[in-house]
């Protein structure tokens, strides 16, 4: 697209990866008229048991094949409740219908439901022995599903006096019925007792094929297909806590369709179900169930607080993390990026400063050891290594449900991933939208006379094959040519894909940008923090445990596992934190939210219970596992291990370790994530996709420059200096263009939301996009964006799509500082010749409005170099003094503040904070103080 000859054409957009990012990029572009092609290298099953091009990256829904329920195994009683997605169960089916095997027809006489005598029972009977004895050799679960049919024109009694043709619809179904429940007492006298459910439905019309292949004359059949249990195994469950604006926008905008294809009126949003409570199961305490929206009263306050006294922390534990947590949100973006990015999360707890390495406050040794492994069961890293900038940012986000009243609390979906979301989202996409969708993959990225070019290959879904060489069809060849003339290539796939794919823009000494800083960034270790550097190779996959090398390796290992029960099982409606399991483990009972329940007789498992299992390095405390790591186990080992861990963590205080009063049912199936690898000891060897965690002092060691909010008014700074040839960066920042076509999209790159979630894929798919209106608008088709007075001129720099110089200052004319917007409501939506940007928001601009005035004094200070309001004045000490004096000097605990003393401690903090905060803005930090403390006071009356 040059801006000339082809001027008008769609501007043609591949993405490689159909993760969220990928797909993001996908909607958003598609939306916006590109024509979009996705090419995705992996498949997986559908719910049915069918191949298909995977959707949605690890987050898809992994379907597997339930073994044959046995009360033992080689390995003991848990080898035989494994499950993993393989074709070979799922391709039973076809193979017994190429062996005739089913369906099978039992044939009745016009009018009747008489089970078959003679001859025809005979070879009814023949073919279950047959069908029965195939399927044992399978080794799967399945059933046996009967359907009676009649035919409403054919199927009367024979014409006599007083007889009727069948048309009464109640009459045809009960014949139906009778029919399948006769074929049923059939099935079962000749299955002779075998392991098989049997379950009879009847179903009105339907032809179907003899099995002399013969089309049929009438509809006088009850069927016998097979059925078997296939489960919807996850690798990890979905958490979509109510701060995921970006994921949330884009759930808005995929219509759920009905039974005939026609839109419902609903989207995908609403399939993500609020799960209202949180419970916390801390060893030897009992479980602690939290709601998770705001309390209705002072007096549940108290409660809540008193709550969490049972829990073994002391009052003063509480009021110094909520002090603490206030600070933070006084806090202005500049400050949490100088200081806060280059400490863990637990030193920020402990006052800890680096100029002098004191500590400033201390917690009971409870609280400590919680406050430490609580980052560890929520993703999988360590609050000692973790950097407070993003576990801050986190914590205020959750802490929000507990203050405001939000459209949703934390929320889960209605179903398995792929179903509530991932395929209405494929068929929007796909037909709505245009987008294509390619079986295939990138292999790698050169710079060829200038260009940059992908090389690729592409996937047959028949056989799985690689369709290459002299054997490509006419059609693959012009997909192939397609694919690498394309306007923009996105790469949207995981960090350790992105950095194989551009090694050979490494090697010949031409990378730039995301594809220099990628070299190494999955295939090395970094040094301990504050040491920086490229750090030591990683070990190979298979040489031990790959990732979580140290516990700082910003790779660690985070899986997956759910346990499928054909009892009901139901811990709590909502997430449950295992604070002290040694294999960091949080679950849900991902099923009771479902809006199709499953059912024995349909689904073959009614209940399930889904884990994370967020520590691979801490050994097992208990069981047969004593002493191991998870990442020392193989896949039986992990799941017994697991499901012990849980049980023994519902213990109640006090109780004997064999006594436990917590009695789950066994679960009669587990799935473990098929993105693990084990050797063929069925030792772990490594995960193929590993876990991106926060890493003090690593957040800028992140590829590509930092993200852009192209909301009006938010003054985002200019890059900090011109882009080098080759990279093109629009004049306000933002993603980088590489070669005028080349962009990058996931969750490894720098994103507002930091964390390594859904949101942060879908925010960065959404980043990507904005750089590609820019780069359109302001290079491909200048035309546009002249013609649209769009900021900065559109300079290049000589290489094709070269970088245009920064417009003096960065922003725009008339912005007002970024402050102002501290509002939780829709952003704004801002339009360019080439579309709208994506709306973006930075959730540390989505805080408590109230603190907006106190983010901003501070921001002012830091200009000046100097420290915090709080710090400045000692802030913090005060109510902890308070509070100290109302339980010292033998005072009873839960006493109020001591008399005068108190009083005049509180004025002193009332007249603190004004001098701290001059612009205004004290109110509504004495007002959140004053109801700290009081909290805590009534919490500890009634702890
Ligand atoms: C156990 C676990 C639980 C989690 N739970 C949650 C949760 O509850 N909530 C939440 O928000 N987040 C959760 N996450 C994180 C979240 O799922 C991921 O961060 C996010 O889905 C990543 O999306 P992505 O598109 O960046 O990458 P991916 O999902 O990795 O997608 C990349 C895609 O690119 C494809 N690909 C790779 N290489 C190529 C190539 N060369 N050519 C073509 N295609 C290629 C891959 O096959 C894949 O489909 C969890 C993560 C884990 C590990």
């Amino acid at each position: 697209m040059g801006g000339g000859s082809d001027a008008g054409r769609r501007p043609t957009v591949n993405v490689f990866g159909a993760g969220i990012a990928g797909l993001t990029v996908a909607h958003e572009l598609a939306e916006r008229g590109f024509v979009v092609r996705v090419v995705e290298q992996d498949t997986c099953l559908d719910r049915h048991g069918r191949r298909r091009i995977a959707m949605g990256g690890v987050a898809r829904t992994q379907y597997a094949i339930a073994r044959q329920a046995r009360p033992g195994g080689a390995e003991g009683p848990w080898s035989a409740r494994f499950c993993r997605s393989d074709v070979d169960g799922m391709s039973a089916v076809a193979e017994a219908r190429d062996l005739r095997l089913v369906p099978i027809h039992v044939p009745f006489a016009r009018g009747s439901h008489a089970a078959p005598g003679g001859e025809a029972r005979a070879d009814v009977e023949g073919r279950v022995r047959a069908l029965l004895a195939y399927l044992r050799g399978k080794d799967v679960d399945f059933r046996l599903e009967i359907t009676g049919y009649a035919d409403a024109h054919d199927d009367a009694p024979p014409p006599g006096p007083g007889l009727r043709p069948l048309t009464n619809p109640e009459e045809h179904r009960e014949l139906c019925v009778e029919r399948a429940e006769a074929a049923r007492a059939l099935i079962a006298a000749a299955a002779g007792g075998a392991a098989c459910t049997i379950a009879a439905s009847g179903q009105g019309e339907r032809a179907p094929r003899r099995s002399d292949g013969a089309a049929p004359d009438h509809n006088r059949w009850a069927v016998v297909e097979v059925c078997f249990t296939v489960l919807p195994g996850e690798h990890g469950f979905r958490f979509f806590p109510s701060y995921y604006n970006h994921v949330f926008d884009t759930m808005r905008r995929i219509p759920l369709l009905d039974e005939d294809g026609n839109e419902s009126g609903r989207t995908v949003y609403d399939n993500v179900v609020p799960t209202p409570n949180q419970g916390i199961v801390s060893g030897g305490l009992s479980p602690l169930i939290m709601p998770r929206s705001p309390p209705g009263s002072d007096h549940e306050r108290a409660e809540r607080l008193a709550a969490l006294r049972t829990m073994g922390y002391t009052a003063a534990d509480l009021t110094q993390l909520m002090l603490r947590v206030l600070r933070y949100m006084c806090t202005s973006a500049g400050r949490r990026a100088q200081e806060m990015e280059r400490i863990s999360w637990w030193e920020y707890l402990e006052g800890y400063d680096p100029a002098t390495g004191a500590r400033l406050y201390h917690y009971s040794e409870r609280f400590e050891r919680d406050a430490k492994t609580q980052s560890r069961v929520l993703a999988s890293f360590d609050a000692v290594w973790g950097d407070a900038r993003t576990c801050g940012n986190t914590y205020v986000q959750l802490f929000y449900n507990w203050v405001r009243t939000l459209p949703k609390v934390d929320g889960t979906l209605s179903g398995p991933t792929s179903e509530a979301w991932l395929d209405p989202w494929r068929a929007y996409l796909e037909r709505r939208l245009g987008v294509q969708f390619i079986l295939g993959g990138l292999e790698r990225l050169e710079l060829e006379g200038g260009e940059i070019v992908p090389h690729g290959f592409l996937i047959r879904l028949a056989t799985g094959e690689r369709a290459e060489g002299d054997d490509l069809t006419a059609r693959e060849r012009e997909l192939i040519e397609a694919l690498r003339s394309a306007d923009y290539h996105v790469v949207a796939t995981d960090a350790c894909s992105a950095e194989a794919v551009t090694e050979p823009l490494r090697r010949a000494g031409v990378a730039a940008g995301v594809p220099r800083d990628l070299g190494g960034f999955t295939t090395k270790v970094r040094p301990p923090p504050p040491e920086e550097g490229e750090g030591a190779p990683r070990p190979a996959a298979g040489a031990g445990h790959a990732f979580g090398v140290t516990a700082w390796d910003r790779f660690q290992t985070m899986s997956g596992l759910q346990f499928f029960f054909t009892q009901e099982l139901k811990i709590n409606n909502g997430y449950v934190y295992y604070s002290q399991a040694p294999w960091g483990l949080t679950s849900i009972n991902s099923a009771q939210f479902w809006r199709r329940r499953p059912t024995l007789e349909r689904d073959g498992f009614v209940s399930l219970l889904s884990i994370d299992l967020c520590d691979w390095n801490t050994r097992a405390r208990e069981g047969a596992a004593a002493g191991r790591t998870a990442a020392e186990c193989g896949p039986v080992g992990i799941a017994e291990q697991v499901f012990a861990q849980i049980v023994a963590e519902m213990r109640p205080a006090g109780a004997a370790a064999e006594a436990p009063i917590y009695d789950p049912p066994a679960p009669a199936w587990f799935y473990l994530d098929e993105l693990l690898e084990f050797d063929e000891r069925g030792v772990f060897t490594r995960a193929r996709v590993p876990y991106l965690v926060p890493i003090k002092a690593d957040f800028q060691s992140r590829p590509g420059p930092p993200p852009w909010d192209p909301t009006p008014r938010v003054v985002s700074p200019p890059p900090a200096k011109a882009p080098e040839a080759a990279l093109w960066q629009a004049p306000h920042g933002g993603y980088l263009v590489h070669w005028g076509k080349l962009v990058f999209a996931g969750v490894y790159l720098k994103t507002f939301t930091r964390m390594s979630t859904m949101e942060a894929a879908n925010e960065s798919g959404r980043h990507a996009v904005n750089a590609i209106l820019d780069h359109l608008r302001l290079v491909k088709a200048p035309a546009m964006g002249a013609a649209a007075g769009a900021p900065g001129a559109p300079a290049t720099s000589g290489v094709p799509g070269g970088a245009p110089a920064p417009a003096p200052g960065g922003g725009y004319p008339g912005a007002a500082p970024q402050a102002a917007r501290h509002m939780r409501s829709e952003v704004f939506y801002r339009s360019t010749p080439a579309g709208d940007y994506c709306a973006i928001w930075d959730m540390e601009h989505w805080e408590l409005p109230e603190f907006a005035l106190a983010k901003q004094y501070d921001a002012w200070c830091l200009e000046r170099g100097l420290p915090h309001p709080w710090d400045l004045l000692g802030i913090e000490r005060i109510p902890s003094l308070v509070s100290k004096l109302a339980h010292s000097a033998g005072a009873p605990a839960g006493a109020g503040p001591a008399g005068a003393d108190g009083a005049s401690l509180d004025a002193l903090l009332e007249g603190t904070l004004r001098m701290a905060y001059p612009w205004g803005g004290a109110d509504a930090v004495l007002e959140m103080l004053r109801g700290i403390r009081k909290a805590v006071e009534e919490g500890s009356k009634l702890a």
